[in-house]
């Protein structure tokens, strides 16, 4: 099966990959960047990206642009939920560009996350997957939750240290 992966980061990558993979599919992945703030730090996360996908002979569809300015209008007043708005939006552009190029499925590594809310994005996810008409391929990648953490430091990957937008930097580092 052709699979579609969103690729939040290159850590939050390798265990879906080899899992995918262990299973008998063909994934390629994508890079969708409006949600990681601020540029110089997107870049950095890209690189680490492109560094780990030259490794693992993965194939990445990198999304142009950088629309900062747009996650900002989309989140403006209700901050506190802003975490629904991106996981749509990431779902949402992988699933269209899955249906575009005739994918079996689309996923995401936001389903590796200990620390994102898994049963949202599960159902996001499936609703999207429904809608677009690509279905969505639901794993819990937290079992590898470890064993990702433990690849990603032996291969020397880039680890950041906040989730992306510049909310979660404030909420890392305000105030500590
Ligand atoms: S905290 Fe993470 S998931 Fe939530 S809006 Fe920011 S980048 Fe997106």
């Amino acid at each position: 099966m052709k699979v579609l992966l969103h690729i939040c980061c290159a850590n939050c990558a390798i265990y879906p990959i080899k899992t995918l993979r262990a299973e008998g599919m063909e994934v390629m992945g994508f890079f969708y960047p409006h949600n990681i703030h601020p540029y110089t730090e997107c870049v950095r996360r890209r690189e680490a990206l492109e560094t780990f996908a030259a490794q693992m002979a993965l194939k990445v569809i990198y999304q142009d642009g950088y629309d900062l300015e747009g996650f900002i209008r989309n989140v403006a007043f209700r901050e506190s939920e802003r975490c629904n708005y991106c996981y749509h939006d990431r779902l949402r552009s992988t699933a269209l560009i899955a249906k575009r190029g005739k994918f079996e499925a689309y996923s995401s590594t936001l389903l590796y996350s200990k620390q994102q809310q898994h049963d949202l994005i599960r159902s996001m996810g499936e609703s999207i997957g429904k809608s677009v008409g690509v279905p969505f391929f639901y794993r819990d990648f937290r079992a590898g939750w470890k064993e990702g953490i433990e690849d990603s430091k032996q291969m020397g990957l880039y680890r950041q240290q906040y989730c992306g937008c510049i909310y979660s930097e404030k909420d890392r580092y305000y105030g500590k």
